[in-house]
């Protein structure tokens, strides 16, 4: 399995001279299988260059399954202008969790609502499936096992894990800590008095979820003091991701979902953050912990 990196940015797009080196697109990656069509995960503006350059290498268009983590903008900004939806021989699936009261297609058919852009989505209605998912789902996608879990986000987000010929990734974005804190749509039934208990079967599922990855990618949207007053955002920590990949046997952590405004510096600040943070602990050698600029490819 190779993982490639696309986009590495959260809430917005940006680039400045001083965000060259990791890249200022809105997240999404790409994970490639032998012998098997693309698994996208989100559509955010990094998967732009991507559909330019799929359609200059072919001109049949292209078969591949999007996985949506949830459909806040900065995770499918990008569909309206991803060129091999121009292409007829174009097949995408598009699975995802509903938000609020809406589902996965109705949200991607908004953002073509007239006033907004001059594409109308009846063109390349006939080339999109749309399929709903659920946490705590287990399917198959060609011959890779896809696995959903619940993430502590506003409406409903999904974290997906892929597994294929032995290895696994997990994506875990967008995510916040839980104690006192439940942003998700189906946290809202919760009972007072239960709180404590809840939040410990949801840690211990998203604990299990992730267990013995080989690679996670990991929401680090804040530093360890940015998040401080702000666990509403739905936005994890350095220190939140290397605590979950310890408690998970995980093997090696990608850093990313960066805040528009983080530097190239500031980057590189959370990646010393999580390494000091498990000097301090002992465990240095348990988990990698890395951030790839986009483009960049991992090789499992
Ligand atoms: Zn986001
Ligand atoms: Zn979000």
């Amino acid at each position: 399995m190779i993982f490639t990196l696309l986009g590495t940015r959260g809430s917005r797009p940006i680039l400045t001279y001083e965000q060259v080196k990791y890249g200022g697109n809105t997240t999404a990656f790409k994970i490639s299988i032998d012998g098997m069509n693309p698994i996208y995960v989100d559509g955010g503006t990094g998967i732009f260059r991507e559909g330019v350059a799929i359609t200059k290498a072919n001109t049949r268009g292209l078969h591949a399954h999007f996985l949506i983590t949830h459909t806040h903008w900065d995770h499918i900004l990008a569909f309206p202008f991803f060129a091999p939806l121009f292409m007829p021989g174009t097949k995408l699936t598009i699975m995802g969790p509903r938000s609020e009261k809406y589902d996965i297609k109705s949200l991607f058919e908004h953002q073509h609502n007239k006033g907004l852009i001059p594409i109308p989505f009846e063109i390349f209605k006939e080339r999109i499936d749309f399929k709903e998912l659920y946490p705590n789902e287990e399917f198959m996608i060609e011959k890779a096992t896809i696995k959903t879990v619940e993430l502590n986000h506003q409406g409903l987000t999904l974290g997906y894990r892929i597994e294929h010929g032995g290895k696994s990734i997990c994506i875990i974005t967008d995510h916040a800590p839980i104690e006192n804190n439940h942003l998700g749509v189906l946290m809202k039934g919760w009972k007072k008095d239960d709180f404590t208990a809840k939040e410990k079967i949801f840690y211990d599922t998203l604990v299990r979820f992730v267990k013995d990855a080989d690679l996670m990618m990991h929401d680090t949207h804040f530093t360890k003091e940015g998040i401080k007053g702000k666990e509403n955002w739905g936005h994890s920590s350095p220190e939140m991701a290397v605590d979950l990949a310890l408690k998970a046997n995980v093997k090696k952590v990608v850093l990313g979902h960066h805040a528009p405004e983080d530097k190239d510096n500031d980057v590189e600040i959370k990646i010393k953050s999580a390494r000091d943070y498990l000097k301090s602990i002992g465990k240095s050698n348990s988990v990698e912990v890395v951030a790839l600029s986009e483009g960049d490819e991992i090789c499992l």
